[in-house]
């Protein structure tokens, strides 16, 4: 097969889209997707200071990447989580990012905090994963608030917005909105703005960003993540109908909604929806 745009010996080959393009191509028409799905959705502005939260994945080593090469004003933000060796190996990739792309890296451990995610995993085994997604928000958005930062961009997929729903919605959970914008603008001034580039890439699109142009990641697993079910579920969706999370994204994404009720943690006076946010109250159930 040919490429579509310059007829040379096709290296992809994106069911989604129905072409197929050569390596230099692809790398175009990738840059050219997240471009205009920044702007029609207003995601990121070229005059923010955008802090990118890097995993050392290949999603948010992706997102770091196209984001310098579209000019926009970043730096990364790596949180050690204190997961064994998945986050050493993942500090490691990340610091071969940050010399690749030649960015400033930022790094918050939460150790300093008190506790790590390993902690986390012994005491409170089946609640890891929301505990962490508690203690990365926190830090996010202390880190980006206290640096003066504009945005906080994450490297979520389309298969994670997807996923994210249909996991919900099965669960018959009221899916939370918030999750399904592109960008979040802060509902108070200890909030910062939240954006997610790459929310209509697939995460196949963005491997081949990173494999084509030279881009530092890790293949590294978190050892405490869960079995990906509902991913897989979306995966074979996707599989039998290409274009399916394209599409089904479409349908998804809204545009901002209110925030009901806005207090501050009555102990370190972050935004909270009680009296003590979910973090500190993470933190005094570990101590307990
Ligand atoms: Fe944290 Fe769970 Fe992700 Fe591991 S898999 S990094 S515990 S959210
Ligand atoms: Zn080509």
């Amino acid at each position: 097969m040919n490429c579509r745009k310059c007829g040379r010996k096709a290296a992809v080959n994106l069911k989604a889209y129905g072409i197929s393009l050569c390596e230099k191509c692809y790398i175009e028409f990738y840059k050219n997707i997240v471009k205009k799905s920044i702007k029609r959705f207003r995601i990121l502005n070229q005059d923010e200071r955008i802090l990118t939260a890097v995993s050392g994945g290949k999603d948010s080593s992706a997102m770091a990447a196209v984001l310098k090469e579209l000019g926009y004003d970043i730096e990364l933000l790596y949180i050690d989580l204190g997961i064994g060796s998945y986050s050493k190996e993942s500090e490691n990739a990340v610091r071969e990012l940050s010399k690749n792309l030649d960015l400033k890296l930022n790094v918050v451990r939460l150790k300093d905090y008190g506790f790590t995610i390993d902690d986390v995993a012994e005491k409170m085994r089946r609640k890891t994963c929301s505990a962490c997604g508690i203690a990365k928000r926190y830090i996010m958005n202390r880190f980006g608030r206290e640096n003066d930062f504009d945005v906080i961009a994450t490297g979520h997929t389309a298969e994670d917005m997807v996923s994210f729903y249909i996991k919900n919605l099965a669960g018959g959970a009221k899916v939370w909105a918030e999750k399904l914008m592109p960008r979040n603008d802060p509902f108070d001034e200890r909030v910062v703005a939240r954006a997610k580039p790459l929310f209509e890439m697939s995460e196949k699109e963005n491997m081949l960003y990173v494999i084509i142009g030279n881009i530092p990641y890790t293949h590294a697993e978190c050892p405490h993540a869960p079995e990906p079910e509902w991913k897989e579920i979306v995966y074979e969706v996707e599989r039998r109908k290409p274009g399916f999370v394209k599409n089904f994204l479409r349908g998804l994404v809204r545009p901002a909604e209110g925030f009901e009720k806005i207090s501050y943690c009555k102990i370190c006076g972050e935004v909270a929806s009680s009296e003590i946010c979910a973090f500190c109250r993470l933190k005094e159930r570990l101590e307990s």
